[in-house]
């Protein structure tokens, strides 16, 4: 049978989890968003960034600029969060207007407070096996694996895609945790060569359903990433149907890795909290 990785699920555990750590505390985690414009679909995942903060008691507050704001002036508003003691994490929601460098940006926030996990130094930290923040998505997809007690250990894992905010640190990750790992991209030679061969396939290509049967073994765990609205509104997902088929366990899109990325910023907060001072 196969077994149906639901994040939906593992995300309310791990806000179970999070209520109750809380409790213990006398002061709140305060996670601030800096949304520049007003990018509709920036504008839906801040909101659920901030109810899923208030699920599960955090503070959140989001700053607005206008598109027209410079980078110096953003520079300065970022300093101020910086240097605010009464703000745990920070989080600037991208894409930025084209005449900000969004790469200047995330190096201009404060390491400790930078729950995305973006800022060279945990990105250097992830890649040396140190502890740091890692971007969502990536610890997301761990969590999502151990709620199911799916182990990595020495398994082959194909990852499909290499952006810095999935692809990268994903593979890190799993290296890190004694997995054998291969990365693809859109230069790899014979892309189903590589994913026949994958134990456990990560796809986050960006590419509606481009994974098929064809490309996967009977028995893989497949974690699918991608998300893409159909012309009747509902999501998908990178992977076709025809290769859940094949599969011993997936995640669905909607309802997998998307909540599994907002609970794991919430962890990043929380642990932004619990550090902080340190
Ligand atoms: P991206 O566009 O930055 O990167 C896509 C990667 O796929 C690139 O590295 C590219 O080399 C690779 N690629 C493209 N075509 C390929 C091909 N034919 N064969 C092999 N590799 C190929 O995308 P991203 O930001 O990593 O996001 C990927 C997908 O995941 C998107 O659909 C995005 O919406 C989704 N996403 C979902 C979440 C979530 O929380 N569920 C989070 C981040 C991204």
């Amino acid at each position: 049978m196969t077994l149906i990785l639901n994040g939906t699920a593992a995300s309310q555990a791990i806000k179970e989890q999070l209520k109750q750590a809380l409790s213990q505390e006398r002061e709140k985690p305060h996670l601030v968003v800096v949304l520049v414009g007003s990018d509709p679909a920036s504008e839906v995942y801040v909101r659920n960034k901030e109810k899923a903060c208030h699920e599960v008691g955090f503070m959140s507050s989001v700053v607005k600029f206008d598109s027209t704001i410079t980078q110096k002036q953003l520079f300065k508003e970022l300093d101020k969060l910086n240097h605010d003691q009464d703000v745990h994490g920070i989080i600037v929601q991208l894409p930025l207007p084209k005449h900000i460098d969004s790469n200047a940006i995330i190096d201009h926030i404060a390491p400790h407070k930078d729950v995305d996990g973006f800022h060279p130094l945990n990105v250097g930290n992830l890649h040396r096996g140190q502890n740091g923040f890692v971007s969502a998505t990536p610890l997301g997809i761990l969590r999502l694996l151990e709620f199911y007690s799916i182990g990595v250990v020495s398994k082959h894992v194909v990852v499909v895609g290499r952006s810095n905010i999935v692809g990268k640190p994903i593979a890190a990750l799993l290296l890190n945790a004694n997995a054998t790992v291969t990365i693809t991209h859109s230069k790899t030679k014979d892309l189903m060569q590589h994913t026949q061969q994958a134990d456990i396939l990560i796809v986050a290509a960006g590419i509606k359903q481009m994974i098929t049967a064809d490309y996967v073994k009977e028995g893989v765990v497949i974690v699918d990433v991608g998300i893409h609205r159909n012309d009747d509104g509902t999501l998908c997902g990178d992977v076709h149907p025809s290769a859940y088929e094949k599969s011993s366990a997936y995640s669905p899109v909607p309802k997998g890795v998307g909540p599994m990325t907002i609970a794991a910023l919430l962890l990043n907060t929380f642990q932004a909290f619990k550090e902080r001072g340190v």
